[in-house]
């Protein structure tokens, strides 16, 4: 199925401009001056050499940082002039809209058009959102029991560690970014490896924008060198993390280890989308199909695991395998393709083991389960019936186009099944009966329930997981308070009439 159009012929490919750690305003060699390849997983050619940063590189970062907050304006200056400047961060986003949607399409394999109309639009709102609570920070006037006046200081928390992951690195970075700005902190931004050349572009534009130096950096590099030194810095006072449970698990624990910083993890999950006897089964079949193969399943909240209930499994089961089947994959800049390659081999290699995995427990391969073409890593979407819950396939997140396909009889057993999961970032529910909707949703225990949609998100929505799912939430007033302390002034007062 794979779309025979080449990029040429849908945009205009970008010359590379930056590739250097930006560290105090400046576009800088690492300390090391070694480099890295970033490359195009549609063909697996190299795109760019990028500045490797390490250690040092994150120390130089962090201590500029660390100038910038405590005595750099950034902090001192008001929540409105601080929005203002976002602001016009955000209009030059969406003036080179194009530009970063290539970069992205180039390094992750994204559909163009999808970063395009909502990913970059959603990014930018990220910006104007959190602008727009910059001026409205304030704390508490508090009622004592005794004579005393006393009231909360909310305060930015201070440097700030970002580590972002490869699936939607421009999302991440002003999800993860913009409330810390609003909120008057610093910060050293970590862009995933696979991934490093929109967050190159933003720290451009955040100069020009008029984000004063020292306060927004990026390192590029690994996560064990760069992204480790992040977590462990003594001098960083919060790391905000969206990528795999076992990295979160690393980094909770040099946070521990080092300064006892306060994390923010975004994790894993496998998602369960619970489909039941009244569903409109077209409609169904389209939600489980985007829930699993959106991004081609490089989604935290992809909804891995369908559980459909018996009466319409059939039916469904055939609804979905002839849609999977006429699911463009291709060229991710042509505009009628659904999903483009995997980010890299590493991840193609690891999801083709899993569908491996899959066919040798026993399951049935109902769709899919092979690559597509000799160049590239592409993957069809793949579906798996005739699972026992042990499989791995079942239980671990493949984060790629593979889902495995249940039946279930009652909303009880739904339920129990849904939640048989380490995992607790989302969950979906297909009916049209309220009383079902309303009870599954309090039921499951995740971060985010979608009922009669899926995938869907805004600004002022939190996000976020239960359980190995994370800690923390992203997005919404939840997330800059996330970046900011509470500080309780108290004074007495004499003579008191009251
Ligand atoms: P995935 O497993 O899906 O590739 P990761 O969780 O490994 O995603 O990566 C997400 C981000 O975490 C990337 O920026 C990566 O460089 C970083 N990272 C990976 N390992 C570590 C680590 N040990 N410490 C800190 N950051 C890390």
């Amino acid at each position: 199925m794979r779309s025979h159009g080449t990029s040429e012929s849908f945009v205009k490919m970008p010359t590379i401009k930056f590739t250097k750690l930006f560290i105090n305003g400046e576009f800088v060699d690492s300390v090391s001056g070694k480099t890295f390849e970033t490359r195009d997983p549609r063909n697996g050619e190299v795109i760019a050499n990028i500045a490797e940063g390490d250690k040092e590189d994150v120390d130089l970062a962090v201590r500029v940082a660390r100038a910038a907050f405590d005595h750099g304006p950034w902090p001192r200056m008001s929540g409105f002039e601080r929005a203002r400047i976002m602001m016009k961060f955000a209009d030059l986003v969406e003036q080179n809209i194009e530009e970063v949607a290539t970069l992205d399409t180039l390094d992750a394999g994204k559909l163009f058009s999808s970063l395009k109309d909502y990913e970059l639009p959603d990014a930018i709102k990220s910006l104007r959102y959190y602008a727009g609570a910059a001026d409205k920070i304030h704390g508490d006037v508090l009622k004592m029991s005794r004579p005393l006046q006393a009231y909360t200081l909310l305060e930015p928390i201070g440097v700030v560690g970002h580590i972002i992951p490869w699936n939607f690195p421009s999302s991440s970075f002003f999800v993860k970014t913009s409330p810390a700005l609003a909120a008057g902190c610093t910060m050293v931004v970590k862009p995933a490896e696979q991934t490093p050349l929109s967050a190159l572009y933003y720290a451009h534009l955040a100069k020009l924008a008029g984000i004063p130096d020292g306060v927004l950096n990026v390192i590029t590099g690994f996560g064990p060198t760069a992204g480790a030194a992040i977590s462990s810095h003594m001098d960083i006072d919060m790391v905000s993390f969206t990528g795999s449970t076992e990295v979160g698990r690393e980094i909770m624990k040099a946070a521990a280890t080092s300064n006892l910083k306060p994390v923010v993890l975004e994790l894993g999950g496998k998602s369960p989308l619970l489909i039941f006897d009244d569903a409109d089964i077209d409609m169904a079949s389209d939600l489980a199909l985007f829930g699993f193969s959106f991004n081609k399943g490089e989604v935290c909240t992809a909804g891995s695991r369908l559980y459909v209930q018996e009466g319409i499994y059939d039916e469904f089961v055939k609804k979905l395998v002839e849609k999977a089947k006429g699911w463009i994959v291709g060229d991710p800049f042509d505009p009628n393709v659904c999903h483009g390659p995997q980010v890299d081999k590493v991840q193609f290699e690891k999801v083709l083991s899993y569908i491996e995995h899959g066919n040798r427990e026993g399951a049935t391969l109902l769709t899919g389960g092979k690559p597509i073409g000799d160049k590239g890593y592409y993957i069809e979407p793949t579906i798996f019936t005739d699972v026992k819950e042990d499989m791995l396939i079942v239980k671990n997140e493949i984060f790629g186009p593979v889902v495995v396909l249940m039946k279930f009889k009652t909303m009880e057993e739904a339920i129990r099944r849904a939640n048989d999961t380490t995992y607790g970032l989302a969950a979906g529910i297909v009916t049209k009966d309220l009383n079902v909707a309303n009870t599954v949703s309090r039921s499951i225990r995740a971060g985010t329930i979608w009922i009669n949609c899926y995938l869907e998100e805004d600004r002022d929505c939190p996000f976020g997981g239960y359980k190995m799912s994370g800690i923390g939430r992203d997005l919404g007033l939840e997330a800059l308070h996330k970046y900011l302390q509470v500080k309780s002034v108290i004074t007495p007062i004499y003579n008191s009439p009251w």
